[in-house]
């Protein structure tokens, strides 16, 4: 049995209004040739105050774009670029596949790497590990890292005129990581960066669920009009820096798990990570027969924010016994989190949890008055 705890975390974390333009400032002390990634749309959003920044510290400006998904081929061309460029440090700018690119691209080739996100969509940023995907974005494994960034930087303004929909999916993502740490720390599992979890990451995963529930409603009022507020500053916070510290060193367990199955149906293509992972949060709640009033809570909480309960807003239905069961096994293979749940579980339990699920969340829905589900239709 395992028994040492690790906390892994960022070496530097900077969160404010307008920090795009300091980025060359933290950057300095990692390097003097950065490569940054991202794509077309991010760059004419960050272009400007950025290259003054750099400009200031007179650091070059190279940028190379990026594709949609973190597949194996883009993180190769990442480390050419890096090779061919002399670039001593790799900055991921935009949504989580360049940032996970950049952070795989920067390992293979021996550099420095940062993450800088433009949306507080995932918790991707801060940890020392990536996701990597087919071209169809279907999950292919977890790359670990033995450093975690030298740097992640956000600034809330870009997050405030990011869609709404990011900083939802980002809740989805960061509500799992107490539901997943609090299964690890109940069982003997183990957390993402190697033995039993911290106190630390376990308690700052509590802490990012509570800073949701206290201002996630009011932080999207603030994105859809496009301002930074008090609220929007607490929820980056927790979607970022506490939830990657809080599954990082606190565990996964069931939500990613189911997440991850998720993706190998073509029906769910499209939806964004913390989308796929709500409908594993409540999944894992149905599995661990969590009290009823506290799945209920959940649901009517997640709804409000706009994120998927039900199996037919990700495209799916009860029906689909095929695909459930598909999803069931990938989310149950050998090494996958959801064994850190503190009870054994098959994929028959999961499909009867995914079954359930879409009437249950309905009632509830209905009991309190909330919108019926609308059924998700995957764009080929
Ligand atoms: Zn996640």
């Amino acid at each position: 049995m395992t028994t040492v705890s690790v906390l892994a975390s960022p070496s530097r974390y900077v969160q404010g209004k307008n920090a795009i333009a300091e980025l060359g400032t933290h950057l300095k002390g990692l390097g003097r040739k950065p490569l940054l990634v991202a794509d077309d749309i991010v760059w004419g959003l960050v272009e400007t105050s950025l290259s003054a920044g750099f400009r200031a510290e007179d650091l070059p400006v190279t940028r190379v774009g990026f594709g949609r998904f973190t597949t194996p081929a883009a993180v190769d061309a990442l480390v050419e670029k890096i090779r061919s460029g002399e670039h001593d440090v790799i900055v991921g700018v935009g949504g989580g596949s360049a940032i996970d690119a950049a952070k795989a691209a920067g390992h293979l080739a021996g550099v420095r790497w940062a993450s800088v996100p433009t949306a507080a969509s995932s918790d991707a940023p801060t940890s020392a590990l990536s996701v990597i995907y087919t071209e169809e974005g279907e999950f292919i494994e977890y790359r670990f890292f033995p450093r975690n960034p030298d740097l992640v930087l956000i600034d809330t303004q870009l997050v405030a005129g990011a869609p709404a929909r990011f900083l939802v999916g980002g809740i989805g993502d960061a509500l799992a990581t107490w539901i997943e740490a609090r299964a690890t720390e109940r069982g003997q599992g183990t957390a993402m960066a190697g033995g039993r979890p911290t106190r630390a990451g376990t308690a700052l995963a509590r802490l990012s669920w509570d800073i949701l529930w206290e201002n996630a409603l009011p932080a999207l009022d603030a994105v859809r009009a496009g301002v930074v507020t008090p609220a929007l500053e607490a929820v980056v916070e927790a979607n970022t820096l506490l939830s990657g510290l809080g599954f990082e060193s606190g565990g996964l367990a069931a939500a990613h798990a189911i997440h991850n199955g998720l993706t190998a149906a073509p029906q769910t293509h499209g939806l964004t990570h913390g989308e796929k992972v709500n409908i594993g949060s409540v999944t894992q709640l149905v599995l661990e027969g969590a009290p009823t009033q506290e799945i209920e809570d959940f649901i009517v909480f997640t709804t409000r924010v706009g994120l998927p309960n039900t199996l037919t807003e990700v495209g799916l239905s009860p029906q689909d016994t095929k695909e459930l069961q598909a999803v069931a096994e990938a989310a149950t293979a050998a090494g996958e989190t959801i064994h850190n749940l503190p009870f054994p579980v098959t994929a028959e339990d999961v499909v009867a949890a995914l079954v359930v699920v879409e009437g249950l969340a309905r009632r509830v829905r209905a009991e309190h008055g909330l919108p019926e589900p609308v059924k998700y239709v995957a764009q080929h």
